[in-house]
Formats: C-alpha cells, structure tokens, sequence
C-alpha cells in the first residue's frame, strides 16, 4: 500500500456519525522486524508489517490511511518512563539489560523498537490534533516492561511514554482500556518512576476486566462505565483501546473469550465511545494498538481479529458499511 494514496473523499460518508470512515495508521517500514523475526517465539516484532498487509487486502482497504510522518524516538523520549541506565544498555545491546524481554538482541530489533513507540506516540498526538479521525498503531511489545528493565516480550512502555508526552504537551488526559489477555503492568508500575502518569492516566481509567467469558464482560462494562464518568465530566479527553487477540479462546498463551465474545468486547467499548461522542456532541479521540496474539499454527488468525475489531470501530464510530467475519481457525 502505498502512503497517503486513499483521500477521504474516497470513503462512503455516513450521515450522523461523529468520526470519520476512515483509520489513519502510523507505519512505515523500519516499525517491523523482519530479519531476525522468527528466532523468537513472540510474532510481535513483525506483525507491524503484516498488519498493514493484511487489511490492505481486505474489504477493509478502502478505510485505511497509512500516515509515515514521524520519527524514531530519541533515548530521551524512552527516559520519560525507563532510567537512563536502562535505556543505554538496551540500544548498546548490554546484558542482563539487552534480553530481560525475553527476546534475542539484535541492532535490527533495537532499531525498530524506537519506531514502534515512536507510532504509537504519533498515533495519540494524531487523535488529539483530529478528534474525529481514529488512530492505530499496529504495535504492540509494551505492556509488561517496567521502568528499569523490560518483561513478557515487552521492552519499552511505549503507552506510559505516549501517555506523559501527551500530557505535558496537550495537557491530554487519557483512559486505556487494555484488553489484552495479560494484566497490563506497566502503567501501574510506573507510577511512582513517572508521577506524572497519575494525571496522564488516573488509576480509576486504567481497564484490565478480569474473569472469562460474560464474566470478563460483565468487568469490561463497569470499566467502560467507569471511563464513562470521567469522558463526559471533561476530566478524561482521549481513550486508548487494544484489544490483544491472546484474550481470544484459541490463543496459545491466554485465552478469556469466545470469538463471539472477543468481538463482543470489541463492540461494548466501540458503542460506549460513540455514546459518549454523541453526548457531548463531538468525536472522542480514539487511539488503537494491537497488542498480544500468539498461533504459531495459524498467524493469520491473530491478524483476522485484529481486521475485525478495526472493522466493528469503523462501523460502530464512522458509520462505514462493512461486516467483516474473521476467520479464526481452531489450533
Ligand atoms: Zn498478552
């Protein structure tokens, strides 16, 4: 796909609704590892490039942009959330530092976690300049990492480093709904390293449901009410979404939810979003990341919930005329 060849005046318009029908995604290659990819058992590094790939395939196309207008982040950026000393053993490749991930070292693979935070940050800057155009970031690898090292296949907090510039460059306060299958540490345990994370994403808007199956969803509706509360008293102004497909039955490393409620959760958080939206009569900014997925078997899988839950944001926030029915294959 090429950048920027889709103009909105491209994409059926849909009377009423507040967002646009259209997704900008911030990629651009040096996101995703390729070489190296595949010593490791976590798929992350490279789903960035087979993402983009994916839904420029689908009926899908049509509603994606794909914005490469940023930049790798400096060390100074990853120091908003990790110490310095972290920081520079990772990029020099420096043990324990350079694997406390959990996955092989290689200049490859540090180059490209400097644009993987480096999307998600443009892609919540993107959000707030634009309200009504939603933002992705095909990325995930973030949310087990911890201020002084990483963890679970995860290196840097990219969403705690996202969150803090937003808030001291916009004053932007964010609510992250995170339903990856694993209990996304790294905001909370970056509080007390980063203090400024306390108004950036106050405690009570940080959604991890627990449980399974309408369990799990019954904990994702009191936490949408929850974020409810704060979008509408004007006290959050953006929400970050990332509906990691390892929530999803099949996965090999978790699995919460049927794929009739993994989509299900998709559509609670999309609804809540439009509602408030239409409450206060305008777009709420929206964020997205992708987050964990795990089929050795059957990659594609991860690939089609993830094209699906796009699909349900597009539908239920854009007004866009497309069902999309993923094709999960059981392992
Ligand atoms: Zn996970």
């Amino acid at each position: 796909m090429e950048p920027n060849t889709v103009s909105l005046n491209d994409v059926p318009g849909a009377v009423g609704a507040l967002h646009d029908a259209q997704v900008d995604i911030f990629y651009r290659p040096e996101v995703s590892l390729r070489e190296g990819a595949g010593r490791n058992f976590s798929k992350t590094p490279s789903k960035p490039q087979r993402f983009v790939e994916h839904v420029a395939a689908a009926a899908l196309a049509p509603y994606v942009r794909i914005r490469s207008d940023f930049e790798a982040l400096e060390n100074a950026d990853f120091e908003r959330a990790h110490t310095a000393a972290y920081v520079e053993a990772f990029f020099a490749g420096r043990e324990p530092y350079a694997r406390s991930n959990g996955l092989a070292w290689s200049r490859a693979f540090a180059e490209s976690v400097r644009y993987t935070s480096a999307s998600l940050v443009h892609a919540v800057d993107g959000a707030i300049a634009n309200p009504r155009r939603v933002t992705l970031s095909p990325t995930g690898g973030f949310h087990h990492a911890r201020p002084s090292g990483g963890g679970g296949f995860c290196t840097f907090s990219g969403q705690v480093i996202a969150a803090v510039r937003a808030y001291e460059r916009h004053g932007a306060v964010g609510a992250w709904v995170d339903l990856d299958g694993h209990f996304g540490n790294s905001i909370e345990d970056s509080r007390e390293f980063a203090p400024v994370l306390n108004q950036a994403v106050p405690q009570a808007v940080h959604i991890n449901p627990s449980g399974t199956g309408q369990r799990y969803l019954e904990s994702l509706r009191e936490g949408l009410d929850r974020v409810g509360e704060h979008v509408l008293s004007g006290a959050v102004t953006y929400v970050a979404f990332a509906h990691g497909a390892d929530s999803h039955v099949w996965d090999q490393l978790r699995g919460q939810c049927s794929t009739a409620q993994w989509l299900c959760a998709s559509q609670l958080v999309y609804s809540a979003i439009a509602d408030w939206s239409r409450h206060l009569r305008r777009p709420v900014p929206v964020v997205l990341a992708l987050f964990g997925g795990y089929r050795d078997d059957d990659p594609r899988s991860v690939l089609e919930l993830h094209a699906a839950d796009l699909a349900i944001a597009l539908a239920t926030l854009g007004g866009a005329p497309i069902e999309y029915t993923p094709v999960v294959t059981r392992p």
